[in-house]
């Protein structure tokens, strides 16, 4: 997904040209290739079960070391940048090309913590004046700077206070948060602003009464949601839309002079389900609006955005062709590149690994069959593969995650590489149990509290190329925030029902 999809292209690629040398990630050339030799590549495995070679570090499966299996014999410029890439990320997988000479036992890098936290530490500080074109944007760059330190496991909270005083000129009377002072409220800005807040527990912040009143006014009397108010509608607007509601238990009904209201609709979730429905294409995954071309990260708002609204294997199964669905997905990882494409014909990138690896685990809980233990889904994807991406080709050696190898790591790139790592190394199960200490939300909102990690075992780091050392923390499959920070959230407001301020008191879901 390009950065143009969620926020602002322009902005990026300023944030691009402004960054100072000593932050750009240095161009490959023949030095780096000071440690070759190192890596065992002659002696292939012809399978994911690589054997201990004489330097006690495991070779690298044929599999991430060849030239793809099928290649496109019709050459265009898109198949010749296939190609390129492909070739690219094959010498990194494979060890005959790295920038990071520090290998775990898999003999692929270690993942970088401290580099990475040096980064998106930094990212979180003041800018020079340039960057004011990238204000739009400011919510969305807390968000990816927090999310990532705390998907790094680090403590967060002290942004706090700091996170509140920077949000709080952005929440306009009407109760959506604009991207920067004075600027028009979307649903995007607002859905980066309530992330962050809930990451560093700032949540009380927020003006739920204006919030519930102003997402009124973006829903859409046909099911869908606007990004602002005479905005483009489209499905990012629906899953932020359904994400800001259930975290701040906000109340489903909508309120009476908005024009859903008014063409007749009651609940915010009224029609929703079969919009979203209308947003899967021919191909079998989920385009921006109904007619747009399927998209990693539409899939992912889709489906996240599903589960909001119930349990996985009832939204998903009920709304969507899961058949069709679950083609396209897996036709989204190409070897020898492990990492995800967005579209057909497009190239591996690296935040797809959240926006189409954060598909997975909704997916399988949508296909789980009853009475199968959730505990052990089917296997639909290879996490080995992606996990190898992330460390080998998305990771830079100055700190911070990147597209792929040859462009500049990002706040974007470095938070969504993590989620999708995160993805790759841990379970989730969606639980649906009455007597639950999850249950006491009222309404549908209620679904998204289900979900319980689990991380890997000792056997499966070791068939999925991680060590410990590399682990990264668990990545909320809905809400992409640390389940604490959900867990927090839903104690907050738990029971409230209505609002403080408000004359009147709304019903009960
Ligand atoms: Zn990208």
């Amino acid at each position: 997904m390009s950065q143009n999809d969620v926020a602002d292209t322009t902005p990026s690629q300023r944030l691009e040209e402004l960054l100072q040398p000593d932050d750009r990630v240095e161009e490959l050339s023949s030095s780096d290739g000071e440690d070759e030799g190192e890596y065992e590549t002659e002696e292939e495995e012809p399978d994911t079960k690589a054997a201990l070679p004489r330097n006690g570090k495991k070779t690298i499966p044929s599999l991430f070391c060849e030239p793809p299996i099928i290649r496109d014999k019709l050459h265009t410029k898109s198949s010749k940048a296939q190609d390129a890439v492909a070739e690219t990320v094959r010498r990194y997988m494979s060890g005959e090309e790295r920038e990071i000479n520090d290998p775990n036992s898999h003999n692929i890098p270690y993942l970088q913590r401290a580099k990475h936290i040096r980064f998106m530490r930094k990212s979180l500080n003041t800018y020079p004046s340039a960057y004011q074109q990238a204000d739009a944007s400011r919510p969305w760059m807390i968000y990816w700077a927090l999310a990532g330190l705390a998907h790094m496991g680090e403590d967060v909270e002290e942004h706090c206070d700091s996170a509140i005083e920077t949000f709080t000129p952005l929440q306009n009377p009407d109760g959506g948060f604009g991207g920067g002072h004075g600027q028009y409220s979307h649903v995007a800005a607002t859905y980066a602003a309530t992330l962050s807040l809930a990451i560093v527990g700032g949540l009380e912040m927020i003006n739920r009464k204006t919030m519930w009143s102003w997402l009124g006014s973006i829903k859409q009397p046909d099911g869908g949601f606007a990004m602002a108010v005479d905005g483009e509608i489209d499905i990012r607007g629906a899953y932020c839309s359904m994400t800001i509601i259930s975290l701040l238990n906000l109340p489903l009904e909508l309120p009476l002079d908005c024009p859903a209201r008014k063409a007749g609709l009651h609940s915010f979730t009224d029609k929703l389900g079969e919009w979203v429905g209308r947003c899967q294409t021919y191909e079998g995954g989920i385009g921006s609006t109904p007619e747009n071309e399927a998209h990693g990260a539409y899939a992912f708002c889709g489906l996240a955005c599903l589960s909001l609204l119930d349990a996985p294997h009832k939204s998903v199964t009920h709304y969507l062709d899961t058949d069709r669905l679950l083609h396209w997905l897996t036709s989204r990882q190409p070897a020898p590149e492990g990492g995800f494409s967005g579209r057909t014909n497009k190239l591996v990138d690296a935040c797809y690994s959240h926006w189409v690896g954060g598909c997975w685990a909704i997916l399988d809980a949508a296909l789980l069959k009853p009475g199968q233990d959730p505990k052990s889904p089917p296997q639909l994807w290879n996490r080995e593969a992606l996990v190898r991406y992330t460390l080998c080709c998305s990771q830079t050696k100055t700190g911070g995650l990147r597209d792929k190898p040859g462009t500049r790591q990002d706040g974007y790139h470095t938070n969504y590489s993590l989620a999708g790592l995160s993805a790759a190394q841990n379970h989730w199960a969606y639980v649906e149990d009455s007597n639950s200490p999850d249950a006491g939300l009222d309404g549908d909102s209620e679904a998204a509290y289900k979900w319980h990690p689990r991380p890997a075992t000792d056997e499966e780091r070791e068939a999925w190329a991680f060590e410990l050392n590399d682990t990264v923390g668990f990545v909320h499959p809905v809400f992409v925030i640390p389940p604490e920070a959900v867990e927090r959230s839903k104690e907050q407001f738990k029971g409230v029902v209505g609002f403080k301020d408000a004359t009147t008191t709304l019903p009960r879901r």
